[in-house]
């Protein structure tokens, strides 16, 4: 049974969604005008971590992430690069794309963008209208929170706590600092798209509750961000959605601690950040999903070199002990061999309990080292191992360090390509061996060497010869 911390109640819940087989989640993505840091790679790749753990629990999961591609930072860069902000969007959309395939995180079903979606906000908007929750002043259209009485339920906080805070943020046009744009007003030069209300372009809390309402429906199961995201954010889509439906929006809210520099949230803001595309530069995507495995996703997460390292010092058990196991020499015939006395079943039990206490990653990735550790002893204490056994090995490497917590590349760490591809090497393998058997060297070298051309490397051992496949 997996249960999960939900930021609307303040208590780890029994998750149960809404269809028994599919999991609808919706996940606030980037604002496309910049490259993203390693900070919000830390809420991409925890949200993949949720999500590919629902799916090996065997649900089928509807996984939407939004594309903010027009907003007040977009236009700023625009102005700043002297290009059109359509163009600032596409270009750090597709960044977008190139970073999270690099960090290993799985491709959404849809990323709906806002510019896509202006006719369904439009329509949303005039919903609030209609119901009385908006007002609109001159062009600019805002949200009135004093309407939605819930205001407020996410963050925990009173109104009246909520608007003291907000009192900096004071503009005349609105008749309570608290309420927020639903439609802003285009000023000269800024991009446009007409409406009832004029020319302007939809204000962000908006396009998460249209976006998602049209991907997922009326009510839908999970809903993820960052923590900064809890408010004004997520309890302004809150009473939005709710406003318009009058249903429950969201059952499980989920949300992300803050990676850290020096004890201080990474932010572009602050300038104390580094890109997740530099960061790739130096480690390897499973490093990186290493050492955020290793912190509760709800706790901070302090970054530094320091940590990397060593995160990727602790990937070296792993890739040894895939080398190990594959491509195994002279596997032995199903059922042959002295099975050890092993039980696999365990490891998958103990994986799943830590993950299914609210996704404790750093417990999972210690039942993984446990594994590796077992694993290796087997291996050293017994000599005939069954070809199962190896399977298994990878098997449960592959549905677990690979398949959820993506700290493991199996075809990466095994070096091999199709299977055809795997059986001719392991044919001229075989032909070499047959040559060394009968002092043939010339022909023996031969096969290595050209092999070696082709990027393909071989190792000899005592227990017969393995291969890599290594860049050239
Ligand atoms: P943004 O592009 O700023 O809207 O952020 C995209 C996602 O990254 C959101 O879910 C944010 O909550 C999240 N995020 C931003 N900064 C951090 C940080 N330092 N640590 C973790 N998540 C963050
Ligand atoms: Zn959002």
């Amino acid at each position: 049974m997996l249960s999960i911390y939900n930021t609307l109640t303040r208590k780890k819940e029994e998750f149960i969604p809404i269809s028994p087989d599919e999991v609808r989640m919706y996940v606030c993505g980037p604002t496309v005008y910049d490259y993203f840091h390693i900070g919000n790679a830390r809420s991409f790749i925890m949200a993949d971590v949720l999500r590919k753990y629902l799916e090996y629990k065997g649900y089928n999961v509807k996984y939407i992430m939004n594309l903010t591609d027009i907003d007040d930072r977009i236009i700023k860069k625009s102005i700043e690069e002297k290009i059109e902000a359509k163009l600032v969007a596409e270009k750090y959309t597709k960044a977008f794309f190139d970073d999270i395939e690099k960090l290993k995180v799985k491709q959404a079903d849809v990323y709906p963008k806002a510019t896509d979606h202006v006719q369904e906000i439009v329509d949303f908007i005039k919903q609030l209208e209609e119901k009385s929750f908006a007002y609109n002043v001159d062009g600019n259209v805002f949200y009135d929170v004093s309407k939605f009485h819930d205001y407020g339920k996410l963050s925990g906080k009173k109104l009246v706590e909520l608007e003291a805070g907000a009192r900096v943020d004071v503009n005349e046009e609105k008749k309570n600092p608290l309420d927020f744009a639903l439609w802003k007003k285009a000023k000269e030069g800024e991009p446009f798209w007409e409406s009832p209300w004029g020319k302007g372009r939809p204000g962000w809390h908006i396009e998460c509750s249209a976006m998602s309402g049209k991907h997922l429906g009326e009510t839908f199961d999970i809903h993820a961000g960052g923590n900064d995201l809890i408010f004004p954010h997520h309890e302004n889509e809150i009473a939005q959605s709710e406003a318009a439906t009058k249903k429950k929006f969201v059952n499980y809210w989920i949300h992300f601690g803050f990676l850290n520099i020096n004890n201080e949230k990474m932010s572009k803001s602050l300038g104390n950040f580094f890109t997740a595309r530099d960061i790739l530069k130096h480690y390897s995507a499973e490093s990186i999903r290493l050492l955020f495995s290793q912190t509760h996703y709800r706790g901070p997460l302090e970054f530094n070199d320091e940590l990397l390292d060593s995160s990727q010092k602790g990937l070296e058990k792993f890739k040894n002990l895939v080398e190990k196991v594959s491509p195994h020499p002279v596997p032995l015939p199903k059922g042959e061999g002295v099975s050890p006395d092993f039980d696999f079943q365990s490891y998958y039990k103990d994986f799943e309990s830590a993950m299914d206490d609210d996704l404790n990653t750093p417990q999972a990735v210690a039942v993984l080292f446990d594994f590796v550790r077992d694993v290796n002893k087997a291996i050293a204490e017994k000599e005939n191992l069954p070809s199962e056994f190896y399977s298994n090995v990878k098997e449960f490497l592959s549905k677990t360090a690979q398949g959820v917590l993506g700290i493991v590349d199996l075809e990466k760490s095994e070096a091999q390509g199709s299977s055809v591809e795997k059986e001719l090497i392991e044919l001229l393998i075989g032909l070499r061996n047959g040559a060394r058997k009968e002092k043939n060297f010339a022909l023996s070298d031969k096969i290595r060497n050209e092999l070696n051309e082709l990027g393909i490397e071989l190792k000899d051992s005592k227990e017969g010869t393995t291969y890599k496949k290594v860049k050239k």
